[in-house]
């Protein structure tokens, strides 16, 4: 599957922090298979201005100086489509062998949910991580200095997670029925990046799958063993890309981006 355009972006990333701070790991769930969008094709790897959203969100990725391996974890069938994203990104201006700063890509597989690629991922981080970063595939969108201001709070607090303010009011309800209004100055619409120390994220983990607890975000794991997760003003535009107008809105925003003279 060809599904490149000669857009992707140059690796130009500078080591700027040295080796010392080259301990953060990301790992980049992309193993759904996007039945809400409709199609055959999971939306990681469909095509936005031209480029997949998957290589999207590895460029998101690639300019950060403090990123050692992105653990992209694929479903088992889509492991030769992956294969050839990677490739492809090795084979770009800057990337390995020419400029150390820029990441590793290592394929994972994935599993049934979200909840099982990540801990997929967890389990091929090598020794010498000391912070991971989770992230949506799907939202290619996150900016450099969203995923840095993220780090930045897991490194003062040790678990920390981008999260937008709800403005529209929130209530609970069942069959139909308004349940309660919940209290929207409490409310936060929680996106990725999240953000860990290695050893609290693992823990978490480990502790669910042994009791059999379920969640569909990573921070709702290191809650659940009492640890406090800061939060960090996330960004409108970092969209989880889910449905056909989501898709249409992103190709706008693209547009809207090139108009401005930011591609
Ligand atoms: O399921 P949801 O739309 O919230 O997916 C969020 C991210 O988790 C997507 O990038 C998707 O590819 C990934 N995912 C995964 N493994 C699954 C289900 C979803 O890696 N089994």
């Amino acid at each position: 599957m060809a599904y490149y355009s000669s857009a992707f972006s140059a690796h130009s990333a500078v080591d700027l922090v040295g080796l010392n701070m080259r301990n953060t790991c990301v790992i980049v769930p992309a193993a759904g298979s996007g039945t809400r969008m409709g199609g055959s094709v999971p939306k990681q790897f469909i095509l936005v201005g031209g480029i997949p959203i998957l290589v999207r969100t590895l460029n998101a990725f690639a300019s950060l100086p403090s990123i050692s391996t992105i653990f992209l974890v694929i479903a088992e069938g889509h492991i030769p489509d992956a294969a050839e994203v990677v490739a492809e990104w090795n084979r770009q201006p800057g990337s390995k062998g020419r400029n150390k700063a820029v990441p590793e890509i290592s394929i994972v597989a994935g599993g049934t949910e979200r909840m099982h690629s990540v801990y997929n991922g967890l389990r091929n981080l090598p020794v010498e991580c000391d912070w991971v970063m989770i992230h949506d595939a799907v939202r290619p969108f996150a900016s450099a200095r969203l995923i840095e201001a993220a780090r930045e709070g897991a490194r003062l607090s040790g678990a920390c997670i981008a999260a937008i303010p709800a403005t529209d009011t929130v209530k609970r309800g069942h069959d139909g029925v308004v349940l309660e209004t919940l209290s929207r100055d409490e409310i936060w619409l929680v996106q990725t990046p999240q953000v860990f120390r290695k050893q609290i994220v693992v823990e978490a983990y480990e502790k669910a799958f042994a009791e059999g607890w379920t969640g569909t975000d990573d921070a709702s794991f290191v809650e659940r063993i009492g640890i406090p997760v800061a939060i960090v003003c996330g960004e409108r535009t970092n969209i989880k890309v889910t449905t056909r107008e989501d898709l249409e809105w992103a190709e706008w925003f693209l547009s809207s981006r090139i108009e401005k003279g930011r591609p």
